[in-house]
């Protein structure tokens, strides 16, 4: 049986899907979805992934805005772009760009979008609704790409012990409430959770959310158990590695993702599907 969970694979198929519907709405309505990315500052890590956002709207037939804003741009300046974004019909999708430069709030910045704008699923309103399993929200991205993955893979989540470690509101909290609504049984791990080993070793799915190389060891893995390593962390040699120990874990688990190759792919996938969703709800 090939083990591997093929992120890779699936956000191509995904962004395949995605691009095909695009042309059909593009024929209907004589009009594309649209998102706008917005970066303050100088991260090197952040105008990666924003490049790689706007490549992948380009690839897609999405109208894309990149709006690059000095790192001493004031919280006014900034809510005055966001409120002119929340205002433009061509834009379907705003995304902020995190981590923000010292001195910008980020929650203030983040529920000044549009909820029915905010393609990354990080504004209060709709997180609250991801947790009551109302449809009308975004997901957040990565947790969205995990759940697909185990869905495209037709492994089962329904009833599943499935153990996360790692409570961060980007990953750990909304994926448990998204896997909740899909009726498997959550536990969520962090840095005070007691015998740790114990609980990974009972669970069916084991995801790591940890943001540390190679936390979880084979030795943690029940036989058979589905692995999903959402951690990228990049080793003194410059190569990325995962929070799983691949090699370890891949002698356990029925199926695992490789790090990278596996969840990272995905979240740029699920942010592309989540603006074609907000554009196909302004059209109807
Ligand atoms: P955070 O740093 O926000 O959260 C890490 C979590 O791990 C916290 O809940 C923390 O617990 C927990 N933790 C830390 N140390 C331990 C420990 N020793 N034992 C148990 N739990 C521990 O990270 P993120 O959620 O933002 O990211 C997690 C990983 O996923 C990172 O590697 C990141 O790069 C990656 N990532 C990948 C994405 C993708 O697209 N594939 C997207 C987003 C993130 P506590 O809360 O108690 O501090």
């Amino acid at each position: 049986m090939n083990k591997i969970i093929d992120g890779k694979e699936t956000a191509k198929q995904i962004r395949t899907e995605i691009k095909e519907e695009v042309l059909v709405l593009k024929e209907k309505y004589g009009k594309v979805p649209g998102l706008a990315v917005v970066i303050v500052g100088e991260d090197p890590a952040s105008k990666v992934y924003v490049n790689s956002k706007v490549r992948a709207c380009e690839e897609l037939g999405i109208y894309s805005e990149k709006h690059v804003m000095k790192a001493e741009t004031t919280e006014i300046e900034l809510l005055e772009l966001v409120d002119s974004l929340n205002k433009n019909e061509n834009i379907h999708g705003i995304l902020v760009q995190l981590p923000l430069p010292k001195g910008l709030n980020s929650k203030l910045i983040i529920d000044s979008i549009a909820k029915e704008k905010d393609v990354d699923g990080f504004h209060a309103e709709n997180i609250g609704k991801v947790l009551i399993g109302e449809e009308d929200t975004f997901k957040s991205c990565t947790p969205y790409g995990v759940v697909e993955l185990l869905k495209r893979y037709e492994l089962p989540i329904s009833g599943q012990d499935i153990v996360i470690v790692g409570r961060s509101n980007i990953v750990g909290k909304p994926l448990a409430a998204l896997l909740i609504n899909e009726s498997a049984t959550v536990q969520v791990c962090h840095s005070r959770t007691k015998n740790l080993e114990e609980k990974v070793k009972q669970a069916d799915i084991v995801v790591a959310a940890v943001g540390i190389a190679k936390f979880i060891k084979g030795s943690m893995i029940k036989d058979g158990a589905v692995v999903i390593d959402v951690g990228i962390n990049r080793l003194e040699d410059g190569t990325l590695c995962g929070d799983v120990d691949y090699e370890q874990a891949k002698e356990k688990a029925s199926y695992i993702t490789p790090v990278p190759g596996g969840v990272g792919p995905m979240t740029i996938a699920m942010l592309m599907k989540n603006t074609l969703i907000s554009f196909e709800r302004t059209m109807k």
